[in-house]
This record gives structure tokens, sequence and C-alpha cells, in this order.
């Protein structure tokens, strides 16, 4: 078996095309979804991803703005900062970028965050509505996981869905999103026994470890579909996921690739979510 590729690139492209037209509606009615993304600091890679979401939400027409903190900030003047926003009519999405510095208290900024502007769905509000089923913001990758396994219409219902990884960002919340469509879930993480014993059992395998090639057809059984969440860099600069894709997709039936595999998804739920927010979330 060689295993159908997700490719998440081209998948965005055509979801973003839906969403021009759709924010193209939403100006007619002098609507324009507008984002504001808060970086706080100099960290390099935050500041590649925020320019991304930056690009991307162009390309839709959607307006954002980053605004660029000092490193040196403190938690009550963060706040301060996110309660402007809250009150801002014209900014519908927030998204503060994470990490924060280690003197900022990330649980305390998050909830500070109107949730009916809470883009990134990690508002306990949001994550408590998503657990119980209801109408709210889902957090972008595990969105963005979902959407690619509909695209290929993969029955979810009823299979098995392993997911390695237990991340408030993605392990956890891509395990209740499947488990609402009628999975059986079983979460693995750095403590399981038996990893390999209970990923070859999986008709969806989800790995959200972080380490490069640590998932190989080894772990997985014939006709699975595999989502590999991982983006590690290694030391030639070259990007690799958590799963060896040569090696899995021997035994799979779907699988996703890194680069070009949840990534460009990820940012692409958060246009959505913007959209989203944009046309009136209720509370
Ligand atoms: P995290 O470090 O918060 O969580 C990693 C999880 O892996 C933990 O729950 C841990 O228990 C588990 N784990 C670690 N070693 C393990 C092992 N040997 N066996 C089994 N489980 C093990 O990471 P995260 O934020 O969930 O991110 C995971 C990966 O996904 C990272 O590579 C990150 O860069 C990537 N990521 C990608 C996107 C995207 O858009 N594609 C978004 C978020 C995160």
């Amino acid at each position: 078996m060689v295993a159908e590729v997700i490719n998440g690139k081209e998948l965005s492209i055509k979801l973003k095309l839906n969403m021009k037209k759709e924010v193209e509606h939403l100006k007619e009615k002098n609507i324009v979804p507008h984002l504001t993304v808060v970086l706080v600091g100099n960290n390099p890679a935050s500041r590649s991803y925020v320019n991304g979401k930056k690009k991307a939400s162009e390309e839709v027409g959607i307006s954002s703005e980053i605004l660029e903190l000092s490193e040196a900030i403190t938690e009550s003047e963060l706040i301060q900062i996110i309660e402007q926003l809250n009150n801002d009519e014209n900014v519908h999405g927030i998204l503060v970028q994470l990490p924060l510095p280690i003197h900022i208290n990330v649980q305390h900024i998050i909830e500070a965050i109107d949730p009916t502007k809470d883009v990134d769905g990690f508002h306990p509000y949001n994550v408590g509505k998503m657990m119980t089923g209801q109408d709210t913001f889902l957090p972008c990758t595990p969105y963005g996981i979902m959407t690619m396994l509909h695209s290929k219409k993969i029955t979810i219902e009823g299979k098995h869905a392993v997911v390695i990884g237990r991340s408030n960002i993605v392990g956890k919340p891509v395990g209740q999103l499947l488990l609402n469509e009628n999975a059986t879930v079983t979460y693995c993480h750095s403590r399981t026994e038996n990893l390999k014993e209970i990923t070859k059992q999986a008709d969806i395998l989800v790995v959200a470890v972080g380490r490069p090639n640590v998932i190989d057809k080894e772990y997985i059984k014939e006709g699975a579909v595999v989502i590999d969440v991982g983006i590690n860099r290694l030391e030639n600069g070259t990007l690799t996921g958590d799963v060896d894709f040569d090696s899995a997709s021997l035994h799979a039936a779907y699988i996703t690739p890194v680069p070009r595999g949840v990534g460009p998804m990820t940012i692409t739920m958060l246009l959505h979510n913007t959209i989203k927010a944009a046309k009136g979330m209720k509370k």
C-alpha cells in the first residue's frame, strides 16, 4: 500500500478562495473583518508566525495588524491593552502569540481576552463549549486536522482514533473533536507504556509529539490514516514532522506531509475564526 497524501497547502488555497468571497460579502455590509495579533518580545520564530498570519489575512481581505510590545511589559499592562482591544468594536479577533515571557502568566492573559474575540479558541469558556459540543471558536490546529479528515470524507464515527500528545493546544482538543464525532479515542503521551501496541490499533493516528521521526510503519496498522502535526527544524535547516513519511506511507492509507500538511491548515482556520468573529459570535 502507498498512502494517499492529504495536502494541507492545496486544501487551504481552496478554502481561502471561498473565504475571500465571504469577506467581500461582509465588506458590502460595511463589516471589515479585523484581526489584531499581539506580539510580545523578539522571539524570531514567533515573529515569523505572526508575519505568516498577517500575510494570510491580507490574502483573503481580512484587515490585520501586529501590535508589537516590549519583552519588559508587565502582566497588568498587557491585560490593559487586551481590555482596550476587547472594547474596540473594529477589532473582531484577538490573538496573543505564544510563548510569552516567563514573568507573564499565560492563563491570565488568555482569560483576559473577550471569549467572543478569542479566535485561537484557547479561552476556558470556549474550551468548555467545545467539550460540550456547542458552536464556538475551535482551536486552529485541531480544527484544521478535522477539516483535512472531512475533505477526504474519512469515516470518523466508530473508528479508533489514537492521539499521541496531550498539550492543551493540540493533543487534548483534537481528541475531544474526534470524540465529538463519535470516534473511540485513546490518548498516549510521554508516560504511556507499550506505545506501539496501542498505535497499531489506530484507524486514525494523530501524532503531536515534537520529535522528528518518532513514528514509522512499525507503529501503524495497514490502512490507517496518519496525521503528522509535528514541526521540527533539523540541524541542516529542513523542516520535518514527527512521522517518518516514507516508511509510514507503506502502511497508511492516508498521510499528511510536513511541510504542506497541518501547518497551512492552522493559519487557514484562524482566518475562518476571524470571519466567524466578524459575523458576530454570541457569548
Ligand atoms: P508539547 O511539547 O506541548 O506536547 C508534546 C506531547 O508529546 C506531550 O503531551 C508529551 O507527553 C508527548 N510526548 C513527548 N515525548 C513522547 C514520546 N516519546 N512518546 C509519546 N509521547 C510523547 O507540544 P505541542 O505544542 O502539542 O506540539 C507538538 C508538535 O506539534 C510540535 O512539533 C509543534 O511544533 C507542532 N505543532 C504544529 C502545529 C501546526 O500548525 N502544524 C501547531 C502546534 C504545534
